[in-house]
């Protein structure tokens, strides 16, 4: 049971072949049983799941189920999650239970998924492979001695593992897209505003972005036609009808005009990686689409830009926590400069801490201009290298990643080597486009992961695109030994 997807489960239930409880009660045993080596969950919710899914199950008997009634789902714990503890992946937040729900959670939770738990994240989602949590790094099942990817590694590592049918994510400059890759799944990082952000904890505002993570594109189309639509609470969100995701599955190929980058195929790209993407595309032109080659001459400025952006924005938003109104408070402070500096320092970790440093130095007076205006115009340079190339083009690919997962501690004490990671993602966000990860062959025994990218608003095509090669291959069938 635990190894069918979503769509599956969904018909198995309208099938009557097995309950929403049945299908929770054998998941929550294998996030028992698995849990300890993988680190995936923090929290895991196992009392509330079966209730929602004994409702879920009366739901279904009274005739009033949609395909997502009693699907089990796991919420990044960045999301919050009322009467639920939402730490995201920090110290900060270890003891903070929120007394809400966040509209994505709502709207899951209106279409009667069950919530088995809350994943594993680096800390206020700063990282590109899980070992900023205050919990502990999460293991990938694909090899228990590499690292799952970050920020949305637990949910990745979940999915894949087959703990859960599917997950949500966010990306701020690849946090869903690059943990896909490494874990051999399919997630989508949605348009700018396509998905509310009220209740995801902010980290840098202009470029977060939640979305589905899950085994297959069909899955994935799933999940973001429950997750998005018009929020009047995020005044970034898009007040824009949701398509029928699952109904344009099938648009045809024939014709698809493939946009590849060159900056995406040149120096630091792993060759393996390399030839799994190569095959992907040569598969795609059987399929009757046609590459061509571009250029988006800014892309080696997207990093530097982002790593001034972000930083800037988490300054400002992590100033909330301060150990006053919520969040960690050190003991006796002697008085309220005390209080403020020791809850701070105690409560973040030192990834977030060299962020909220960088951000505050690049927004000071005197620097400002010559730090955040600059990235602020690199970013639209970036934004118009991608949209002469939507010109020419209906979808970008290339890697998602530039090599496969690395080793656990390989990176880590090296932040210039770890944000290259995210190479061929961040520009994605700072462009505010949809990008899509799936998996698309291994480099040894580890994922290797096509990205595409798109419009604006064209995560029907993302996933239909994604949809039709996984019709054709079975990557996003392999699963981890041993799980
Ligand atoms: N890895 C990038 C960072 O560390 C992106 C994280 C994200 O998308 N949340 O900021």
């Amino acid at each position: 049971m635990h190894d069918k997807t979503i769509a599956q489960i969904s018909a198995g239930l309208a099938a009557g072949e097995f309950s929403s409880e049945e299908l929770t009660r054998a998941l929550l045993e294998r996030v028992e049983q698995f849990n300890p080596q993988l680190n995936a969950f923090i929290t895991i919710t196992a009392e509330s799941a079966l209730a929602q899914a004994r409702a879920a199950d009366r739901r279904r008997q009274q005739g009033e189920a949609v395909p997502l009634t009693g699907i089990p789902i796991a919420h990044k714990d960045i999301f919050c999650t009322d009467g639920v503890r939402t730490s995201c992946g920090s110290r900060m937040l270890d003891r903070f239970i929120a007394p809400y729900n966040a509209t994505v959670v709502e709207k899951l939770n209106a279409a009667g998924t069950v919530m088995l738990g809350k994943t594993n994240m680096d800390e206020f989602a700063m990282g590109s492979s899980n070992e900023t949590s205050f919990y502990g790094p999460v293991r990938n099942p694909w090899d228990l001695n590499a690292v799952p990817g970050g920020s949305s590694g637990g949910s990745a590592a979940a999915v894949a593992a087959r703990l859960t049918p599917g997950a949500t994510g966010t990306d701020t400059g690849g946090s869903i897209r690059q943990p896909a890759a490494l874990c051999g799944i399919t997630g989508l990082k949605p348009t700018y505003g396509r998905v509310s952000r009220w209740g995801m904890i902010a980290y840098a505002s202009s470029l977060d972005q939640g979305g589905p993570m899950a085994r297959t594109a069909e899955d994935c189309a799933l999940l973001l036609g429950a997750m998005a639509g018009f929020d009047p609470r995020d005044s970034t969100c898009v007040d824009r009808a949701v398509p029928d995701y699952v109904a344009a599955l099938n648009q045809p190929l024939a014709g698809l005009k493939i946009g590849l980058p060159k900056e995406y195929f040149g120096e630091g790209l792993d060759g393996q990686v390399a030839q799994a993407v190569e095959a992907a595309i040569a598969e795609y032109r059987k399929l009757g689409a046609e590459p061509v080659e571009i250029s988006l001459p800014n892309s080696q400025l997207a990093i530097p830009a982002y790593y001034v952006v972000a930083p800037a924005e988490c300054s400002s938003n992590l100033a909330r926590f301060d150990g006053v109104r919520y969040g960690h408070r050190c003991e006796n402070p002697k008085d309220l400069l005390d209080l403020y500096t020791r809850s701070r320092g105690e409560g973040f970790g030192a990834e977030v801490t060299r962020r909220i440093l960088v951000g505050t130095f690049a927004l000071s007076a005197g620097y400002y201009d010559a730090y955040y205006l600059k990235a602020q115009q690199i970013r639209r340079l970036i934004s118009d290298d991608f949209r002469r190339a939507f010109e020419q083009v209906d979808v970008i690919m290339g890697p998602t990643s530039p090599t496969a997962a690395f080793n656990l501690g390989e990176k880590a004490d090296d932040p210039i080597t770890m944000y290259l990671s995210d190479i061929y993602t961040i520009a994605v966000n700072l462009a505010g486009l949809p990008g899509l990860s799936l998996p698309v062959g291994f480099a040894g025994q580890r994922p290797a992961g096509l990205q595409l990218i798109g419009n604006y608003f064209a995560e029907d095509r993302l996933l239909s695109v994604a949809h039709r090669y996984q019709q054709v291959t079975d990557w996003h069938e392999r699963a981890p030994v041993g799980f």
